[in-house]
């Protein structure tokens, strides 16, 4: 390979996003060596994600960035699911054992942004704009290059690169799945007739509609809409709540960000091969429901960057462990997801009213109510 050749390292983390900043992190508190690199010249600076459960909030608490979020989140305690205006199910997060007894409602720009001044604080920085154009399996690791034809070689690559993972494709790993359609997101100000301080879910006959508190004045709303307009307006956002939201005097004033989101539901076959790690959506990606996307890969991201160290300290089978864990999680998360957003959107009047019994039937169970808040807090 020709090209100036960049200095070697013991770990190559490719992207920056929020999976790669906490490999970056957890490397660097541990002391091992490692650069990180963005194809982008700077991060997104988008909404996109916005809630972090607590399972998270503990890994981020090891990382050193939960008071940072705690201090810019608003704490949610209740996630009530419902009819249209009809309770089926209520989950109280204030009942869980952990520090965190509630889910963090917090733009993801913010949570890159906190990632990013920790990463700093620790003495390191991404290294941007710069495209990871190729990367081969050489020796005892791997030779990468460059868009601007730099190559460095690394014991280890960390694909963190998202969704459409060039680590991912270099190594050979495949990316089964399928698309559920789109979503439309919009972060709005608005006049609501529910309480601000829950994460509402309401099944409809039209689809699914999640709708939650972002900050003092704004609110999250995501709902599954096929062919949902990339850039949303007042009036798309009013009608989706008209028609799916709980009722009573509902004006939407402001579209402060929205967007189309396109879900897939894909895992890697596997989240290892060689000297090749997937981290975040590089190693699966799903359905928005229950929130899961940005933990999981935060989780992950924690977890390798306490392999790699033991690993690269001669202690062997750590990264096989890595990537047996972490893709069994991501694949219960997967299945999970899937079957909360075929209940969600089951169709015809039979079907959703013994949908809505089972619920409330299983919900009179303070057990099974408690099961489910540790499951959508990220411990089980
Ligand atoms: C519009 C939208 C809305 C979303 N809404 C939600 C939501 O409500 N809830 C939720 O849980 N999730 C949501 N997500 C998903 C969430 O944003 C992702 O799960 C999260 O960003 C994944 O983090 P990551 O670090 O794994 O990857 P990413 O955030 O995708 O970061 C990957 C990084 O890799 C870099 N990169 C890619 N290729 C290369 C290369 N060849 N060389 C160098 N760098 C490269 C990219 O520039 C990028 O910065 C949304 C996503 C989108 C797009």
């Amino acid at each position: 390979m020709e090209g100036q050749m960049l200095e070697q390292t013991d770990v190559l983390i490719v992207g920056a996003g929020p999976a790669g900043l906490a490999t970056a992190i957890g490397l660097a508190q541990h002391g091992v060596g490692f650069q990180i690199v963005d194809a982008a010249s700077e991060g997104q600076n988008t909404s996109r994600a916005a809630v972090i459960h607590a399972a998270t909030l503990e890994t981020l608490s090891r990382l050193g960035v939960a008071d940072a979020l705690l201090a810019q989140g608003i704490k949610v305690p209740h996630f009530r699911v419902r009819d249209r205006g009809r309770v089926i199910l209520e989950i109280e997060f204030t009942r869980l054992a952990g520090l965190f007894p509630f889910a963090l409602m917090i733009p993801q720009e913010e949570t890159e942004a906190i990632l990013t001044a920790r990463l700093q604080s620790l003495g390191h920085s991404v290294q941007r704009p710069l495209r990871l154009m190729s990367v081969e399996q050489k020796d005892d690791g791997a030779i990468t290059q460059f868009a601007d034809g730099r190559t460095t070689r690394a014991r280890f690559v960390v694909g963190a690169d998202g969704e459409k993972s060039s680590v991912r494709a270099a190594a050979n790993i495949s990316f089964p799945g399928d698309t559920y359609g789109s979503f439309l997101l919009a972060d709005v100000r608005m006049s609501w007739p529910l309480p601000r301080n829950e994460v509402g879910l309401f099944f409809a006959q039209e689809g699914t509609l999640v709708v939650a508190p972002l900050s003092a004045s704004r609110v999250r709303i995501v709902a599954q809409l096929a062919d949902a307009p990339s850039q949303p307006t007042v009036s798309d956002v009013q009608r989706v709540l008209d028609a799916r939201g709980p009722g009573g005097r509902i004006v939407v004033e402001e579209v402060v960000w929205g967007s189309r989101f396109q879900v897939h539901h894909k895992l890697a076959d596997r989240f290892r091969d060689g000297p090749f790690l997937l981290v975040g959506d590089a190693a699966h990606v799903h359905s928005p429901a229950g929130g899961q996307g940005m933990n999981l890969g935060l989780r992950d991201a924690e977890a390798l960057a306490d392999a790699l160290t033991r690993e690269l300290a001669g202690t062997q089978g750590q990264l096989d462990l890595y990537a047996s864990t972490r893709r069994k999680s991501a694949a219960q998360v997967l299945s999970r997801t899937d079957r909360l957003t075929r209940l969600a959107t089951v169709r015809g009047r039979f079907a959703r009213s013994a949908r809505n019994t089972l619920i409330r039937s299983l919900g009179a169970s303070s057990a099974v109510r408690d099961t489910i808040a540790k499951m959508l807090a990220g411990y089980g």
